[in-house]
């Protein structure tokens, strides 16, 4: 289909960027399941290598399948192109890839994903660049912690797994009057409940293995561009801006406009990185984003009323669902993801460590696993597992204090879920 602003998000979920096959006719997607693209001829060839025609030559590069899924969320988010990945961590190198160099810094949320605390305040490290951590919420800390040598801001929508919401547009205006471009990762929303580029983030990074794929089968990750970051208006990305020794001296922003960050993703990044997706994972991931809409309408109903009986329930400390009245970011949720605060949320309780372990030990129908965004209904106890490479002011910063679990809620039946948490908390106490 040719897609427009006209169809809406339910008709794009399903058809964006796909078409009958043309040699076939198969209706669904096929898995191009190759590795390489037989040329026209010579000339054709060397189009190709020149970045001066469009198409395929090796699927670390570009695959059909794979290509579907890239227009499929950037249309979803409102993006001009996407790149996808071998994994949500993946995404983040590769959106970080292009715009950084040694002794360049990103000013990042301190409410992040545990594994991004670690990336970004440990790994990246060993490519000279360096990450400094604020409060997302204090627009005057993120203005001073911005110097000469920061190349982007980076958030969480909707944060794993604290519940906090990210006032994009008021973190959008602090990086454009710097100059810089907004990272957003919108895993734990979705562009079903919030699209981050519409508040003014720059790019979006996506966690696939999460609930756009939905179902605990794949790791992907993809990177989407606005498209409306004038890479040239400043010295500061020469990856971008500058002439690319390895295509002949071509300009990236000069050549391909809006595109030059997908295009350069692509050219640059997936060649030289080979962080790509496979185009199974992408069949996958394309079948599961088909009823996104649906699974996060579940999500958020199941979420809303789980949050609220266990706000209630007398072996329980606090619960951190936006969604909730009582959460301080409840009326920024109706504001930045008004379709709902998505399915994952922490649950505080008051037996303290050991309550929690025994409480994630007892649930029968909850999964104990390092995962969330899944039909299934998941739990982790952050501090002991994901959180646990974090220093015990990390792990508080981030939502994921001793006493803290983390519930991923799933599309079962709501009072089968209650039932389950009922008895694990009575065990918890016991
Ligand atoms: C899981 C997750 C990631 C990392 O994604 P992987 O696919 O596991 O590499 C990044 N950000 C958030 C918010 C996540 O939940």
């Amino acid at each position: 289909m040719t897609d427009g602003p006209t169809y809406g998000f339910d008709t794009l979920q399903i058809h964006a960027g796909a078409r009958p096959d043309p040699a076939t006719g198969a209706r669904q997607t096929p898995i191009y399941q190759t590795t390489a693209y037989v040329f026209r001829d010579a000339e054709h060839a060397a189009a190709l290598f020149n970045l001066q025609e469009v198409g395929y030559i090796y699927s670390r590069l570009t695959n059909p399948t794979v290509a579907v899924l890239q227009e499929r969320i950037a249309t979803l988010e409102g993006g001009v192109g996407a790149v996808c990945c071998s994994s949500g961590h993946a995404a983040q190198i590769m959106a970080l890839f292009p715009l950084m160099g040694p002794g360049k810094n990103i000013v990042v949320s301190n409410r992040l994903y545990g594994g991004s605390i670690t990336q970004f305040s440990q790994t990246i490290h060993r490519f000279g660049w360096s990450a400094k951590f604020v409060d997302i919420d204090d627009m005057d800390a993120i203005k001073s912690a911005i110097d000469d040598d920061t190349r982007a801001v980076f958030c969480e929508s909707i944060a794993n797994p604290g519940g906090h919401v990210a006032d994009i547009r008021a973190v959008a205006d602090v990086a454009d009057a710097a100059g810089l471009p907004l990272i957003v990762d919108n895993t734990s929303a979705t562009p079903y409940l919030c699209r981050p580029i519409e508040h003014g983030a720059t790019l979006v990074v996506h966690s696939m293995t999460k609930f756009l794929t939905g179902n605990g089968t794949v790791t992907g990750g993809v990177v989407v561009d606005s498209g409306s970051f004038d890479w040239a208006a400043s010295d500061k990305f020469p990856s971008l801006s500058e002439p690319e020794p390895a295509y002949h001296g071509l300009k990236f922003a000069e050549t391909f406009g809006p595109l030059a960050f997908t295009f350069h993703g692509i050219a640059i990044g997936l060649r030289d990185l080979g962080m790509t997706l496979n185009p199974q994972a992408a069949h996958y991931t394309l079948m599961g984003i088909e009823t996104l809409s649906l699974r996060m309408q579940r999500h958020v109903e199941n979420a809303t009323k789980i949050s609220e009986w266990l706000e209630k329930h007398p072996a329980v400390e606090g619960v951190t669902y936006a969604g909730l009245n009582s959460s301080p970011y409840h009326d920024r949720a109706a504001k930045v993801c008004p379709r709902g605060a998505g399915g994952l949320f922490t649950v505080a309780l008051k037996a303290g460590y050991e309550g929690c372990v025994k409480f994630v030990e007892a649930l029968e129908i909850f999964s104990h696993v390092a995962n969330l965004g899944d039909t299934r209904s998941l739990v982790i106890h952050s501090a002991s597992t994901t959180h646990r490479q974090l220093t015990p002011e990390q792990q508080i910063a981030a939502g994921a204090a001793p006493n803290v679990v983390r519930i991923s809620i799933g599309i079962e039946e709501a009072d089968d879920l209650i039932a389950d948490l009922d008895q694990a908390l009575h065990k918890a106490n016991a």
